[in-house]
């Protein structure tokens, strides 16, 4: 910029000059398009000053609370500037002109040789001051000096105003381009965002239709709502809702709310030709500028609720099945529990039936056995007896005769017994074993049995015979009685040395007749004593002592058979005792 500084020469009207360049700057102020065309006006306002040397405009720097240098005149005096204004700040003048919002002049005797002065000139305005003109100057006379001054700060306080007024346009001219950019964006967004939701509204598969509730017509309706109706969107807008859908009921919705819903319930709708359809509808109020619209958004569902309904009779078809399946299993169950039932009982039957055919095979394998040895040796002494008789008929003693004899009888007896004793067994198998009560002396019986004893190999033996006299006349099976007398004696003298005595005991009570006979032998050990009633048991004591098994047996048979029974005591080596309790009649008695 040119310098625009004229002369040092003090013009004879100095104010003159200065009071048109101000009207000047007034008239075309109003144009200015650059805030620099503003300062540079405003310099040469301030060159018109008399005597005027140097001149610079400073204002406040943006967000800063310091000056920022604008201009200056000359154009190349920024340094000096900038040192005088340092000055001007360090001596405090800058701060008195600010505080006081008034033009003072300073002398810079101190600071320049060139006798100079500075006016030090606050831009006002309103709100305060925003900006600062300095202007070195020289001479200026006294009263002239008052007048320009007060010129001059009239001017500051336009200048001020203009800039602000200028920095007001600016900021206005800003803010107005930015607004109008943003009102362009938002219209864009705006028409995509309509033609965004017109598409979403158009392609959506769920049928929409939208109610004007001021009017109470429909207003929009989409495609996907006309497809599901089966009319045209022109056939539909403008008609009220209750047309196609029946249950409709907005009086539901409270006015006072902006926003209400009624989210997701079944509902019927009319579409064309009258027809009905099953649809899950969900019903939405808005109020939106005094409008009250209500949008239906709504989806067919007949043909899920027919797939429904299917399905729950499949189930329920599916749920008889299954009951009439239960039903059967459980008969099949039960018939499958009863078949194991009889199946066990079998292998019950089945198990009883192998251990008596085991016990059976036993017996016999017992029977075997002391069939061999009890018949084969009374038949040997037999055979060899009458062989001995036979092939010494002439040379045979009468008494050795007589002996083989004895012998051979002893052997038929014994045979006879165990034949006797089998046959007995034999029929209380068979349950034929009959029972014959009549009168009869107990007490001969047992003498007659003890005699016979003593007549045979027990003629050395000693029989102690306590018995009651009441036992003359006693009323039971004799055969019986006399079976199990005789089977006792002949096991209390076979188990017991001859040296012994064996003691016979007989009494009647009021019941019963108890018969007992106790020897003083082997005994019988005591965990064997449970066996001998069994058939063919025999103790392991016995040695070779022969024997059969069957005596007992006949004799727990033979107690039975008359309904009574037998108690036994025994010790080894110190003997046993056998009592027989039989029950006696009532008149007896
Ligand atoms: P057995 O023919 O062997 O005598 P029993 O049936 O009469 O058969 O007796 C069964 C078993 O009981 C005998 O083998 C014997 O072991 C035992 N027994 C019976 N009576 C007596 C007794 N008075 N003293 C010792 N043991 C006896």
């Amino acid at each position: 910029m040119n310098s625009i500084i004229k002369s040092n020469i003090v013009s004879k009207t100095p104010w003159k000059e200065f009071l048109k360049a101000i009207e000047k700057f007034t008239e075309i102020k109003t144009t200015k398009k650059n805030i620099y065309d503003i300062f540079n006006e405003a310099m040469a306002v301030f060159s018109e000053l008399p005597n005027t040397i140097e001149s610079a405009l400073f204002t406040f720097a943006d967000n800063e609370f310091d000056f920022e240098l604008k201009i200056s005149n000359p154009a190349n005096s920024n340094n000096k500037i900038y040192e005088l204004y340092e000055y001007l700040v360090e001596s405090g003048n800058i701060g008195i002109a600010l505080d006081s919002a008034s033009i003072i002049n300073v002398d810079l005797n101190n600071f320049r040789t060139d006798n100079s002065s500075v006016l030090v000139i606050p831009l006002r305005i309103n709100r305060g001051i925003n900006g600062l003109v300095l202007v070195v100057h020289k001479n200026f006379t006294e009263d002239l000096n008052q007048f320009l001054l007060r010129l001059t700060a009239l001017f500051a306080n336009l200048l001020g105003s203009t800039i602000e007024n200028y920095q007001i346009l600016q900021e206005f001219e800003e803010s107005k381009s930015t607004l109008e950019q943003k009102i362009a964006t938002r219209t864009l967004d705006l028409a995509q965002s309509r033609r965004e939701i017109k598409a979403i509204f158009d392609s959506v598969l769920t049928g929409i239709v939208v109610v004007d509730l001021s009017i109470n017509k429909i207003v929009r309706v989409n495609p996907a709502a006309c497809l599901l109706i089966g009319l045209d969107e022109s056939n539909i807008i403008g008609r009220q809702i209750t047309n196609f859908f029946p249950f409709t009921d907005y009086t539901k919705f409270n006015d006072n709310d902006n926003s209400q819903k009624l989210v997701y319930y079944d509902s019927e709708l009319i579409i064309k030709d009258g027809d009905k359809i099953e649809i899950l509808r969900n019903t939405t109020k808005l109020k939106l500028n005094n409008r009250i619209l209500v949008t239906e958004s709504f989806v067919d569902v007949s043909k899920i609720k027919e797939a429904e309904k299917t399905l729950t009779e499949a189930n329920q078809l599916l749920e008889i099945k299954v009951r009439e399946r239960t039903e059967d299993l459980q008969i099949f169950v039960q018939k499958l529990k009863s078949e194991i039932q009889e199946r066990e009982k079998a292998e019950i039957e089945l198990r009883k039936m192998y251990e008596q055919q085991k016990e059976l095979s036993e017996l016999k394998t017992r029977f075997v056995s002391m069939v061999s040895h009890e018949f084969r040796t009374p038949l040997t002494i037999i055979k060899s007896s009458a062989q001995m008789i036979s092939k010494f008929e002439k040379n045979i003693s009468a008494i050795d005769k007589l002996y083989y004899l004895e012998r051979i009888i002893k052997s038929v007896d014994n045979l006879t017994d165990l034949i006797e004793n089998v046959v007995f067994i034999g029929q209380t198998d068979a349950k034929k074993l009959s029972l014959l009560k009549r009168d009869f002396n107990l007490n001969a019986l047992i003498n007659n049995l003890v005699l016979d004893f003593k007549n045979g190999v027990n003629y050395e033996r000693n029989f102690i015979i306590n018995l009651d006299e009441s036992l003359a006349k006693v009323n039971s099976d004799e055969k019986l009685v006399h079976i199990i007398l005789s089977n006792l004696l002949s096991n209390a003298a076979k188990y017991s040395s001859i040296e012994y005595d064996i003691v016979i005991s007989g009494e009647k009570t009021e019941n019963n007749l108890i018969l007992s006979v106790q020897d003083y032998g082997i005994g019988i050990p005591e965990e064997e004593q449970n066996k001998i009633f069994d058939l063919f048991f025999r103790a392991g004591n016995v040695n070779t002592i022969s024997g059969t098994g069957l005596g007992l047996t006949v004799v727990k048979e033979s107690v039975s058979k008359l309904g009574g029974w037998i108690e036994m005591k025994s010790k080894l080596n110190c003997g046993t005792l056998f009592k027989v309790f039989i029950p006696l009649s009532k008149a007896e008695g």
